[in-house]
């Protein structure tokens, strides 16, 4: 069974994410979307909150699992028995980035190729980050995340203030 990995931060899952995560399920079998836990970035939600909310919202994907990891990506991969990592691509500003993480997994683990699937127009602004920001100001993030997490992530955000 063909099996790819969707890592990142999720903080929080975007629609921007679930368009990469829904592709990525109609070219392979299994897909495992992994909340990693990243040192370097102080997170608004908890890695199992996040994985939570991806599971809510990709309850109708039946081929999606999500799960949470801590340590080097290409070991889960193996652990996994992953073929292939899918990202998303928003910008030239994304590249570099992603292309240094892409040589250097593929080091780690030469069975595993990354894949980028470039942004859909309509989400190409998308981050989390800016959601986050509208939120904590109250403003319409409906357009921004899927509608099964909408209300949480504005009451935790507002909540803030
Ligand atoms: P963020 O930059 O939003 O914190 P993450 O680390 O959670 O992103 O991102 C996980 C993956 O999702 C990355 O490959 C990232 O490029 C991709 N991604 C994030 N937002 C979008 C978007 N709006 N369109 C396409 N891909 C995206």
């Amino acid at each position: 069974m063909r099996t790819a990995i969707c890592p990142g931060s999720f903080d929080p899952v975007t629609k921007g994410h679930l368009d990469i995560i829904g592709r990525a399920a109609r070219l392979f079998e299994r897909v495992i979307v992994v909340v990693v836990v990243n040192a370097e970035k102080s997170p608004s939600f908890t890695v199992e909150e996040r994985a939570d909310m991806i599971r809510r919202a990709t309850a109708e994907l039946g081929n999606v699992e999500v799960e949470t990891f801590s340590g080097l990506l290409m070991d889960y991969a193996r652990h996994v028995g992953a073929t292939a990592v899918v990202k998303g691509l928003r910008a030239v500003t994304d590249f570099e980035y992603e292309f240094q993480m892409a040589l250097i997994n593929k080091k780690l683990n030469p069975t595993v190729d990354t894949l980028f699937l470039t942004t859909s127009a309509e989400y190409m602004y998308l981050s989390s980050s800016i959601v986050k920001q509208v939120a904590s100001f109250g403003g319409n993030i409906d357009d921004f995340v899927p509608e099964q997490i909408a209300e949480e992530v504005k009451q935790r955000l507002c909540a803030k203030q």
